[in-house]
């Protein structure tokens, strides 16, 4: 995974590389499969653990599916996109809202392949328990044990690589 920070970053990389797109709909898309971590939030905070402290003791379940992506989140994503848009009095595209949509949730999901320990794209056809593209390297300083190690670093190295890019792409955009 990216953090929520680092996902609000390829939405705006993506909306200054690609300006056609629905930046409503693309922003809720790039947000919607991590409704995963709502209920582990609420119970965390029941628990008064914190949200960062229990943030990769979270595991994502379904709306990090192909399956739960394309039959939950994209009609959510574009209902979404549309009462919004209707409220803000902002004018609208159908084709626009869906391909934005299905852009900004594929993308949350391949931002987040390399950073769950277990990798539940495919579910329920195939699961994989021990996610096998989990991202290698670990930070030493990180004082976890071997997979939270390894979740966390790729959340720093895939936020910092989303905060250099969207910097990169203001400056080239000027
Ligand atoms: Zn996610």
């Amino acid at each position: 995974m990216a953090s929520h920070l680092g996902h609000f970053l390829s939405f705006y990389i993506l909306y200054i590389l690609f300006p056609h797109l629905n930046p409503i709909a693309l922003f809720i898309a790039s947000q919607l499969p991590d409704l995963d971590y709502v209920q582990g939030y609420v119970l965390a905070l029941m628990r008064k653990k914190g949200i960062f402290g229990s943030y990769t003791l979270l595991e994502p379940k379904s709306m990090h599916t192909l399956l739960w992506a394309a039959l939950f989140l994209l009609p959510l994503g574009i209902v979404f996109t549309v009462i919004i848009s209707l409220v803000l009095s902002v004018p609208y595209a159908l084709p626009s809202i869906v391909s934005s949509v299905i852009i900004g949730l594929s993308i949350h999901l391949l931002i987040d392949l390399p950073g769950h320990r277990n990798l539940p794209l495919f579910r329920p056809f195939k699961d994989f328990p021990q996610n096998p593209v989990l991202f290698r390297y670990k930070f030493s300083f990180l004082r976890l044990d071997d997979t939270h190690a390894r979740e966390w670093s790729y959340i720093i190295v895939a936020d910092t690589i989303l905060a250099i890019s969207a910097i990169a792409v203001t400056i080239l955009k000027q």
